[in-house]
């Protein structure tokens, strides 16, 4: 087996599984045992800077001459299906037909018409009792081979190189405790996507909204101009927030109403909020806090609290501020005759929260997809293609 793919492997089979219920870094113990031996391994690889920080995550550092470029992947796994005991399975020169997982799963084109693309090359595939990991250890696998071949190449001149390996992506805290000064780049680059010639440069603004609902609570039989019932109330509230912004609809922004816990005296509802425009997404607030004072002038026993929390922004502005590292991206795919796709995600990454804290970094592929599930796959060459761009943008 070709070493790179070896290494791929190797990083899956290791259960770095995030917990979002938590409430430390790392959310699981065990996503240190990876960044521990991806340690290891970068100084098997002759980087004399190579450590992990008390959170888990790993920096490291590479001499050079120019812009110190960045690199970045994430040692954790999503949270959908287990990420133990990984059993990775290569199909070699797929035919297109069904690949059978177990006695219950199989991957077949009917459900994946994208996958189409990949008939005549070789997957990495789960056993169907897990996710694969490819998110994001196809990322790291692609930094390590990178390292590796500067190392087989000791003529090839490149930038130097800041590396993280980040933890807890998947429940959103990447950034919670990562370091800018540690990491030491000048941009950087998440490996941490899908499609080889995709680069994302723009995501949504994300909020979320919670609305606490007090209503007055008394016997039924007694509720004549007195009973305020919290769960009508609550149905009120949502009724009257703009329907067709819901991701039935909408593509570019929307509400969607995430969970209601309550009873007739008291209620909470959480709803995330997103739009590619910030403005819009104001928009949205400024019509939400009307619903709260229409319904608080109509209902004026009851208590409505509104609570609206940032969770991320769009990179887009910040990108388009410092434009070097999609520059960069974009010369490397077309040299190596890739027409660059620009992408928006619908959803965040690390990278949009790095860029907003002032190291700008757009999204790289990883020649995977499926991510978070058990149909989860690498496209091997797509993989090596990857390394080869990954070493195109650092080369001087
Ligand atoms: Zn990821």
């Amino acid at each position: 087996m070709d070493k790179n793919i070896e290494r791929f492997i190797r990083y899956a089979k290791i259960d770095t599984q995030a917990d979002e219920n938590a409430g430390i870094t790392p959310s699981t113990e065990k996503q240190k045992n990876l960044s521990r031996l991806l340690v290891k391994e970068l100084k098997e690889l002759g980087l004399e800077v190579a450590y992990m920080d008390e959170y888990g995550i790993v920096y490291a550092h590479l001499n050079g001459e120019g812009d110190v470029i960045g690199l970045n992947s994430h040692v954790d796994t999503a949270l959908e299906v287990t990420d133990t005991n990984v059993n990775p399975r290569i199909v070699t020169k797929w035919d297109g037909k069904d690949i059978i997982l177990n006695d219950q799963y199989k991957i077949s084109l009917n459900q994946f018409p994208h996958m189409e693309q990949f008939v005549g090359k070789d997957l990495v595939v789960t056993d169907g009792n897990t996710l694969l990991g490819a998110d994001d250890k196809a990322g790291i696998a692609i930094i390590m081979a990178v390292l590796d071949y500067i190392k087989e190449h000791p003529d090839f001149k490149h930038h130097p190189l800041a590396i993280a390996f980040t933890v807890d992506e998947e429940i959103g805290e990447g950034p919670k405790h990562f370091s800018l000064e540690k990491m030491g780049a000048d941009y950087a680059f998440t490996i941490d996507g899908g499609d080889v010639h995709s680069i994302d440069i723009e995501n949504f603004n994300a909020q979320q909204l919670r609305v606490k609902i007090d209503g007055v609570s008394v016997h039924p039989g007694e509720g004549k101009n007195t009973l305020i019932n919290a769960l009508q109330l609550q149905a009120e509230f949502i009724g009257m927030l703009p329907q067709k912004e819901t991701p039935y609809y909408a593509d570019e922004g929307y509400w969607h109403l995430t969970s209601v816990n309550g009873t007739s005296e008291q209620v909470e509802f959480v709803a995330i909020l997103r739009n590619f425009s910030r403005k819009a997404l104001e928009e949205l607030d400024t019509k939400i806090y009307k619903i709260r004072d229409e319904l608080a002038a109509k209902y004026p026993k009851a208590t409505i609290k509104v609570e609206i929390s940032e969770q991320y922004e769009n990179m887009k502005p910040y990108v388009d501020k410092d434009p070097r590292p999609v520059k960069k991206a974009e010369a490397a795919l077309r040299k190596l005759g890739i027409e660059p796709k620009f992408e928006r995600i619908k959803g965040g990454t690390d990278g949009a929260t790095f860029s907003k804290m002032g190291l700008v970094t757009p999204n790289l592929g990883t020649g995977s997809g499926n991510h978070h599930g058990r149909f989860e796959y690498l496209c091997i060459q797509d993989f090596n293609k990857m390394i080869e761009i990954v070493l195109e943008i650092i080369k001087r």
